[in-house]
């Protein structure tokens, strides 16, 4: 099936999400990581995730920092939302232990502990998640450009990051080899997965499988699965320039996102808005 590919979306939409994405973290990316031959054997073998080996402990003053600025990002862009942005600022008194570990229980993807959190507090969980994701992203490369020189990634062959276990919010076609690669919604590193096969439920039954091409752009493409209804955003470089960033290029593409959820497409990755849908 074609789609349109000249959907335009709202400045104020790309520019939100480009200031969401344009924090980073100052904490020395040269921090010295180093796996033993156990954990590598459990990477390699039992597929467990890097960050089960990682003291995944940020600094305090860097996360208070960063959530900071995520919400100062919101309230200039979403105004609209300011009540529940203040509300979430009074709850996380940044001097106590609130904000780290909250932030902790969400990268390990601790579903139950986060909406407990929101219930008792009385606070909005969505805008929660995305203050959440978008504060643990920077944090998290940090510890993700440390790691990636230990093991190798093209054997991982999981539909989850083998740093953080995130899914992937796009998947890119290598000019190079045609592999393709998924790319993590969390910590931004690449890895290699099956080109036939749903990223989502990692379902490979061919005839549940489908496509939408865009109309006069051959390089995009929304891979969907009728088994899990859920999708993934394809770029491929052999018909595009090179991507460069990732992150970039999903924002680039949220015009994607939304002709696949208009569709009844689920992105049960969390992407740069921070929930999952
Ligand atoms: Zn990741
Ligand atoms: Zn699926």
């Amino acid at each position: 099936m074609k789609i349109p590919g000249k959907v335009m979306i709202p400045k104020e939409i790309i520019d939100f999400y480009k200031a969401l994405n344009s924090t980073s973290s100052q904490t020395e990316s040269s921090m010295d990581i180093c796996l033993t031959g156990e954990q590598k054997e459990l990477y390699n073998d039992q597929k467990v995730p890097l960050l089960n080996f990682i003291d995944f402990m940020p600094d305090r003053d860097e996360i208070n920092r960063i959530f900071g600025e995520i919400c100062q990002i919101i309230l200039t862009h979403r105004p609209q939302v300011s009540v529940e942005i203040e509300k979430i600022r009074a709850e996380l008194d940044v001097e106590n232990r609130d904000l780290r570990l909250l932030l902790e229980q969400f990268v390990w993807q601790n579903e139950t502990y986060i909406e407990d959190y929101v219930i008792e507090r009385e606070i909005n969980g969505e805008i929660l998640s995305l203050v959440l994701f978008n504060v643990a992203k920077p944090l998290l490369k940090v510890y993700a450009d440390a790691i990636k020189s230990q093991v190798p990634y093209d054997q991982w062959a999981q539909n989850t990051c083998p740093v953080c276990g995130w899914k992937a919010s796009i998947a890119v076609i290598s000019k190079q080899d045609k592999q393709r690669l998924l790319h993590c919604s969390l910590c931004d590193t690449a890895w290699s997965f099956k080109t036939m096969a749903c990223t989502q439920c990692s379902n490979e039954d061919h005839s549940t499988l489908k496509y939408f091409s865009v109309e006069d752009d051959e390089a995009y493409r929304i891979n969907v699965c009728e088994k899990c209804r859920g999708y993934i955003k394809t770029v491929d470089e052999s018909k595009a320039a090179l991507v460069k960033s990732a992150v970039e290029e999903d924002v680039r593409t949220i015009y994607l996102d939304i002709i696949a959820q208009q569709e009844g497409y689920l992105k049960t990755a969390i992407s740069s808005d921070g929930h999952s849908n």
